[in-house]
């Protein structure tokens, strides 16, 4: 047993880490920032635990979330700038304003706000505008009062622009028809803004599938999610990683090993009933620890090496898989719940859900391990 295994760990590979950066940066042309996406937690792979290693290997951008994620951040030592992708409620801003944060903004009447509290605090707050040009979230639309709305910010005392962004809806497929329209709506708009005189520090759209597919959408900056995981980004059939390798697995131990005859009926509701005699090794995780419940009758874990199905449902808090076939299976044995051929793809196509989905989906109470 390895010696950082408790009952269960997430462990994130620094070392992997580094590789995708590194593969990233040989995506980029020269000059070209890189924004680390440390939104979720570090897409739940914890971004204190992240933060070191990206900050040795040069990364100076970050984005997140939401403002207590960027508190975090610089509760753990972050100078560098970190963009809040998501919106901080009016009655937060009087506190979020003090960490020299970056907010977006996508409505006069916010920024006004923002900019109230930045006021009563005595600091001038950076903001970034966001631009809605494709996704119908957060941002202003791409028209000619949104440019004026613009230029009434860009006015406002204590408000500091450092970056104008979108973010792209469909970057992820080969046809670019959608994201190229984006592309172009960015473009347009802030081709306008600099004739009005209206210029930003910097100037950002591309997001994971983007770097690999859109090398023209990469600008001042882009910024790297699902890559920096090792996620796949592009839902495209045939679509190959290259290099980028997946940095979270997941473990956990045999807790006990049992034999029982043919027709026994394993966990709630007996879903699976043995048709040999069959040896059960019980595993102390379940779905409060996300491990997804309709992995029940249909996921698989490595134990020795070997693979072994889950039968019957997994409960909260423990599984059941079959090992009749793995030879000298034993309590305390480690097991593979992600990991080598049991990829977090792997798991996501099973599942008929996305990656990032599968990787949020680790609970908090898995502590993360960082080799
Ligand atoms: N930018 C914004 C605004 C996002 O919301 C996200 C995540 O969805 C990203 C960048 C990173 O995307 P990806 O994980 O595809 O790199």
């Amino acid at each position: 047993m390895e010696p950082w295994m408790g009952r269960t760990a997430a462990v994130v590979d620094l070392g992997m880490l580094k590789n995708n950066l590194a593969e990233i940066r040989k995506k980029l042309k020269p000059g070209v920032e890189l924004m680390a996406v440390l939104k979720g937690d570090g897409y739940r792979h914890g971004a204190e635990g992240l933060y070191p290693t990206l900050k040795a290997c040069g990364v100076t951008n970050y984005a997140v979330a939401l403002w207590s994620e960027g508190v975090a951040l610089r509760e753990h030592g972050a100078t560098e700038p970190i963009l809040v992708l998501g919106d901080t409620r009016d009655y937060d801003l009087d506190e979020a304003v003090r960490y020299n944060l970056d907010f977006p903004v996508f409505s006069v009447e916010y920024a006004k706000t923002v900019a109230e509290a930045a006021k009563r605090q005595g600091r001038k707050q950076n903001i970034q505008i966001k631009l809605d040009t494709g996704m119908s979230r957060i941002g202003f639309p791409d028209n000619d009062e949104t440019l004026e709305a613009i230029k009434e910010i860009s006015q406002m005392e204590s408000l500091n622009m450092t970056g104008i962004f979108t973010h792209f809806a469909r970057a992820d497929e080969y046809d670019h028809k959608s994201a190229g329209k984006q592309l172009d709506r960015f473009l347009r708009m802030t081709e306008k803004l600099k004739e009005m005189g209206i210029t930003f520090p910097k100037y950002h759209v591309a997001n994971s599938p983007a770097i690999l597919l859109m090398p023209d959408s990469q600008l001042d900056m882009v910024r790297a999610g699902d890559i920096l995981y090792g996620l796949n980004p592009i839902d495209e059939e045939g679509f190959k990683k290259e290099n980028f390798k997946e940095i979270l697995s997941w473990y956990t131990y045999v807790v006990m090993v049992k034999e029982v005859p043919t027709g026994t009926e394993v966990g709630y509701g007996g879903t699976f009933v043995t048709k040999r005699p069959t040896k059960i090794a019980t595993l102390p995780v379940g779905f409060a620890d996300g491990y997804r419940r309709d992995l029940s009758n249909r996921g698989k874990v490595l134990i020795r090496g070997q693979e072994a199905p889950i039968i019957g449902r997994v409960c909260m808090d423990q599984c059941m898989v079959d090992v009749t076939d793995i030879p000298d299976v034993q309590r305390n044995d480690q097991v593979t719940l992600l990991g080598g051929d049991l990829s977090i793809q792997w798991m996501a196509d099973l599942l008929q859900t996305n990656v990032d989905e599968i990787v949020c989906n680790i609970s908090q109470r898995v502590p993360r391990v960082y080799i």
